[in-house]
């Protein structure tokens, strides 16, 4: 069900500002899903999704953490990363390439909602609370860079760039079992 206007007026003035700012001209609907597993998603076919209750449940009383998640999905949009299956399979050799992407759809979803770092800063947290206090490996082993990180790189970094990339997988190789561990300590000989 497409989101009624009328009653989020914010969203569609807030998805015309984006697409001025980025000169992304194609039409975009803005749909409703009553799917658990996400706030929000690009469809396969480039628009963009938003669970209803999330949305209902922000909109009101904290309007930047939906147009956060907004700007985030927006910035899947302009990278062309759509909804796709290898996403949802998510086998462990595509895991880099996820986060690197979520993390740049938040840095860069960040500086295009116009979030102060502060007011960045608090959309996090009460993500990471709506979310249930998800840790650092949890988040990684979905695929993630953890809410607290983003505070951290969108702070440091104005926007995504190779160097924010290389620091986010050198901590998650550093502290997952994953490929770089899975290799037995070499036998002198
Ligand atoms: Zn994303």
């Amino acid at each position: 069900m497409k989101i009624p206007n009328q009653k989020y007026p914010e969203l569609y003035q807030w998805l015309t500002e984006f697409q001025e700012k980025t000169k992304f001209k194609r039409k975009i609907k803005l749909i409703y899903t009553n799917d658990k597993g996400v706030l929000g998603r690009t469809t396969a076919l480039g628009n963009i999704n938003l669970q209803k209750k999330f949305t209902e449940r922000f909109m009101d009383s904290q309007p930047n953490v939906i147009k956060f998640i907004l700007a985030h999905e927006f910035i899947h949009l302009i990278q062309e990363e759509l909804f796709n299956l290898y996403r949802a399979i998510l086998p462990k050799c595509y895991k880099p390439v996820v986060l690197f992407q979520e993390l740049r759809a938040n840095i860069n979803g960040a500086a295009l909602a116009g979030l102060s770092n502060e007011e960045f800063r608090e959309t996090q947290i009460l993500l990471w609370i709506y979310e249930g206090n998800m840790r650092k490996q949890l988040a990684y082993e979905r695929g993630y860079p953890s809410r607290m990180q983003n505070i951290k790189f969108a702070c440091k970094y104005n926007r995504y760039n190779d160097e924010a990339g290389y620091e986010l997988l050198n901590d998650y190789y550093a502290g997952s079992s994953g490929p770089m561990k899975s290799i037995g300590p070499t036998k002198s000989f």
